[in-house]
């Protein structure tokens, strides 16, 4: 049996080794006699395993300690509701990037809430390609609790390539498909959340990081027990039954990333990964990138061909070859490939040669 590469945006690729290990534990997790999904999530083993991987978390994204994480249920969606229940009272406001998809869910979520003030985040250059709107033309209100801001906007692959400078220490990002891909200046963050499906394990969990200091200032009237932060954490992530294979398997993958040098390392590897495909696709005249340069992801390439009628081909071929999952998102059309942390080199740069090939015809 082969296992191909695979570039799916999400649910997305694991490390090998990583599923290797999971599944040589699985019968049998640390001789316990049965698998972590059996394992009561009130024993001390269990309370072993969310504290390794928290500790490994915080070592690999250098999280201070006034910082609280926490591994909540559910997806990156229900955090898009449970940002502005919890930092907004009625009559306050916040400030939203609007740039594709994902922001726009979320803001169409915060609204339900509150009146907030939504800025542009992204537009079309004069050559049609789109780019990121410098920090410096964003018209925010100063009256926002915070600035939300989507990170890696995963379907068109246009992506902050550092964190922003305004409002530093209100900010709050949506990172679920560029966490742990690069280092983070954590203390510019009130809040970051990502959904466990693209760099960490799978889905089902999301992790929260958010300043412990600001659990006073946070709603509580009216606001479910398990979407309150403050109370989350007061329960160590566990005021009922946890995704507890998730968290283990978070651990692993953690524990991955720590054995290769952590996020500086993927951060190298990433770019390197990155600049490969994007350097291809720029020198042909076959396949174009819609990003401009200076805004482009590396976690999410989204590619086009010049002739669209033979994407189906393409997708079918590349199929052939065990490149699977190169489809880009129904909204926005074209191939995309997802490269996260656990694409290797050796997988991009058998990309770069199938698409060679395709070109020649
Ligand atoms: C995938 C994704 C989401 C949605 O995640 P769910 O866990 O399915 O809710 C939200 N934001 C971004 C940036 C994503 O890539």
């Amino acid at each position: 049996m082969t296992r191909a590469f695979n570039f799916s945006a999400g649910p997305a690729a694991i490390p090998t080794e990583v599923l290797e290990r999971a599944q040589k534990e699985l019968l049998n997790w640390n001789n316990y006699g049965c698998s972590v999904m059996e394992l009561g999530h009130r024993t001390p083993d269990f309370q072993g395993i969310l504290d390794n991987t928290e500790a490994s978390l915080r070592k690999l994204l250098k999280i201070p300690a006034n910082y609280k994480v926490l591994f909540m249920h559910g997806s990156a969606s229900h955090q898009f509701s449970m940002v502005p229940m919890n930092f907004l009272a009625p009559n306050e406001t916040a400030n939203y990037l609007e740039m594709d998809h994902w922001s726009k869910m979320c803001i169409k979520e915060a609204k339900r809430f509150n009146d907030i003030h939504v800025e542009q985040g992204v537009r079309t250059n004069s050559d049609g390609l789109l780019e990121l709107v410098p920090e410096d033309e964003w018209k925010l209100d100063e009256k926002g609790k915070y600035l939300h801001f989507t990170s890696n906007e995963t379907i068109v692959g246009i992506q902050f390539q550092d964190d922003p400078n305004r409002f530093a220490g209100k900010l709050v990002s949506d990172m679920c498909s560029d966490i742990l891909s690069r280092p983070i200046d954590i203390e510019k963050y009130a809040l970051i959340y990502a959904g466990a499906q693209k760099n960490i394990g799978p889905s089902g969990m999301t992790v929260v990081i958010v300043r412990e200091d600001l659990f006073d200032s946070f709603q509580t009237e009216r606001v479910p027990a398990l979407f309150q932060y403050p109370y989350v954490s007061d329960k160590g992530s566990m005021p009922n039954t946890p995704p507890s294979f998730g968290i283990y398997f978070a651990g692993l993958v953690f524990e991955w990333l720590l054995e290769r040098g952590g996020v500086e390392e993927m951060h190298r590897q990433n770019l390197e990964k990155a600049n490969l495909l994007y350097d291809f696709v720029d020198q042909s005249d076959f396949y174009h990138s819609p990003v401009a340069k200076g805004s482009r992801s590396f976690m999410n390439v989204a590619i086009q061909m010049k002739d669209r009628t033979k994407e189906e081909r393409f997708l079918a071929e590349a199929r052939e070859q065990h490149l699977i999952a190169l489809k880009g998102h129904k909204t926005f059309g074209g191939l995309r490939a997802s490269i996260y942390n656990a694409m290797t080199l050796d997988g991009v740069k058998k990309l770069i040669h199938f698409m060679e090939r395709f070109e020649r015809g």
